[in-house]
């Protein structure tokens, strides 16, 4: 995998809840092409709570997730009720395995 999002690894919905797992990178560059996926979630049933599970995410930027919890605080239902997106997040955000990747300058010869 390389450093995307790419779509939700799972997700589990019912009338009370749609819970999106994803397990890609969550990056500046990457956060907003989840945003349409919890809207459309958000517009599936009246009530319904969304959460965005990353606890199995490849790597957070504390950045991305920043903008993503302020993106969603406005995500209303298609009548205008505003919907609750919650989040689980890794105890430690991981740096990125993909990005971690690159050959590093190091022993450079003399
Ligand atoms: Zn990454």
């Amino acid at each position: 995998m390389g450093h995307g999002l790419g779509p939700p690894a799972r997700m589990r919905i019912d009338r009370a809840s749609a819970v999106l797992d994803l397990n890609g990178c969550l990056a500046e560059t990457s956060y907003k092409a989840l945003l349409p996926i919890i809207r459309r979630s958000a517009s599936l049933f009246t009530g319904i709570a969304v959460t965005v599970d990353l606890s199995q995410a490849q790597h957070i930027e504390v950045s991305a997730l920043d903008q993503l919890q302020l993106s969603t605080k406005s995500v209303r239902t298609p009548n205008g009720a505003a919907v609750v997106v919650s989040y689980t997040v890794p105890v430690r955000l991981l740096s990125c395995p993909v990005a971690g990747s690159y050959p590093v300058l190091a022993g450079r010869a003399s």
